[in-house]
């Protein structure tokens, strides 16, 4: 009997952004794509063996070639089911003792064998959904921590701190930090500067280094002018507009956004693609269906980049933190970030039109975060995945959708409408027209949305209409009409405009 074993890391986004910055996120992306690199693309590359080196060369463990490929899952397989569940186990231990902040989960299956026929099940029954309760399944998760007289880590201020940093780098607060050890382990990679990993093949980032594979990417498209990295998220704030000069913006000083898309409903599409795979005795659409999901969003990703990069940059604009499977996770300047994730959702849907299964399709929603540069990594991430969620419950689960939080304006606790892409697409004459208003007109229009009452904000609009003429004819653009019927959902889109209006380009 053959049992299946994978070792997956979750809670990737999480633990990369456990440091507050942007080399810790680096530093911990390289450690990933080393510890789940292949034996044999390590060898290739010339760098120290993975802990799957060790597992394979148990006795009786082997690699399970069927395996789908999933950066950050290890799969192998056994011939007795201990043995098979220990390797997992020590493979486990072996990722959390290079990095402690993992959250790793071992899940392994044991085939059954039909006592008539003596054949085995196959390891494409065993993925059925159906199948899903016959895994069993260990996570291990980040230790507690429990003793609050020792000094934390000044970098993710989780662990205790139990190494002292080497050289400063620009973002160091003052002295070295001094740091736990999954924090030391990314400060190692970030001092000797590796980027060991651009890509598995010529097209296909690894989920965990996406940022060196893009700017080559970029580079490549460019020909000549080659764009450097930021070296950190305040670098990156500081990449505003030449051209925003004048505009009736006063905030433009080092301001970053997190975006956060994911697609919608992938796990009852791929459900879905399985049953059709069983049936069909082939996986072929299931990977075709994998396969143009990944294609989409790189082609989206690369688009939206191009898009906001400006004839003075010297640097790329986009950091992306994690892309894999059909999720994003990118910071980059706030200047930009309409733009950015306008263009990104509009590609997606251009380039996944047609992907499903069924009259299932893929669609996706995204959550943004807009701050100062120094809002700690791992608050954004936070935000953002709230944000995300908020969006797509705003469409069920199924459509084009997003919302953000502008925190310097909004507060922790503000909020936005969860808006379609189909939605801003309407509103952009008002927003362009927004735009173009004087900083004076802007602000009186936020003073009339102070007012509790709807019937006294609907009056104070109207008499500001009439008196200014820009705000009268941003209200015919954008369909408000406070003199004839003004509900909750016109203030709240009125609100929402302003916000936009913000960093809009
Ligand atoms: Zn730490």
């Amino acid at each position: 009997m053959t049992t299946y074993v994978d070792v997956g890391i979750q809670r990737i986004q999480a633990h990369l952004a456990r440091s507050r910055h942007l080399w810790g996120r680096r530093g911990a992306s390289e450690e990933v794509v080393r510890l789940t690199m292949s034996p044999a693309a390590a060898k290739e590359k010339g760098i120290e063996a993975p802990p799957m080196a060790e597992v394979l060369a148990l006795s009786g463990i082997e690699a399970n070639d069927e395996a789908i490929d999933i950066d950050g899952v290890l799969s192998f397989k056994g011939r007795s089911e201990d043995d098979a569940r220990d390797a997992g186990l020590l493979l486990a231990r072996r990722l959390r003792t290079r990095l402690p902040g993992l959250t790793v989960q071992v899940s392994w299956i044991t085939a059954d064998v039909q006592p008539e026929t003596g054949i085995e099940e196959r390891y494409i029954d065993l993925l059925d959904p159906a199948q899903s309760r016959r895994w069993e399944k260990v996570t291990f998760r980040p230790a507690p921590y429990e003793f609050p007289l020792v000094r934390l880590c000044d970098e993710c201020k989780v662990d205790p701190a139990s190494h002292q940093a080497g050289k400063r780098f620009p973002d160091d607060p003052g002295v070295a930090p001094r740091l736990c050890a999954d924090c030391f382990r990314r400060r190692e990679h970030a001092e000797r500067r590796r980027r060991t990993v651009v890509s598995i093949g010529p097209k296909h980032p690894n989920k965990f280094c996406v940022e060196w594979w893009l700017l080559s990417e970029i580079n490549q498209a460019r020909g000549g002018e080659e764009l450097k990295g930021v070296d950190d998220l305040g670098k990156l704030g500081e990449m505003i507009r030449p051209d925003a000069a004048g505009h009736v913006r006063t905030h433009r000083d080092n301001h970053t956004a997190l975006v956060f898309a994911d697609g919608n409903g992938l796990g009852g599409l791929f459900e879905a693609a399985h049953r059709a795979a069983v049936e069909a005795g082939s996986t072929l659409e299931m990977q075709a269906l994998s396969k143009g999901i990944g294609e989409a969003l790189i082609v989206a990703l690369k688009a939206a980049t191009e898009k906001i990069i400006l004839p003075g940059d010297d640097r790329l604009p986009v950091v992306p933190h994690v892309m894999g499977g059909d999720d994003l996770l990118v910071s980059l300047p706030a200047e930009r970030c309409w733009e950015f994730l306008v263009e990104f959702l509009t590609r997606f849907q251009d380039a996944a039109e047609g992907l499903g299964v069924g009259d299932r399709r893929v669609s996706m929603s995204a959550g943004m975060v807009i701050s100062k540069a120094e809002l700690p990594l791992a608050n954004q991430v936070e935000i953002a995945e709230q944000l995300l969620k908020r969006a797509k419950r705003g469409v069920d689960g199924q459509g084009w959708s997003f919302t953000w939080l502008d925190v310097t304006q909004d507060g922790p606790g503000g909020e936005h409408e969860v808006w379609t892409l189909e939605g801003l697409k309407d509103r952009e004459p008002a927003l362009g027209y927004l735009g173009e208003m004087s900083a004076n007109s802007v602000q009186s229009i936020g003073g009339t949305l102070t007012s509790r009452d709807l019937g006294v904000m609907a009056q104070k609009l109207e008499y500001l209409a009439k008196r200014v003429d820009e705000v009268k004819c941003l209200l015919d653009k954008a369909g408000i009409k406070p003199s004839d019927r003004f509900d909750d959902s016109d203030a709240r889109a009125l609100k929402d405009l302003l916000s936009i209006n913000r960093w809009w380009r």
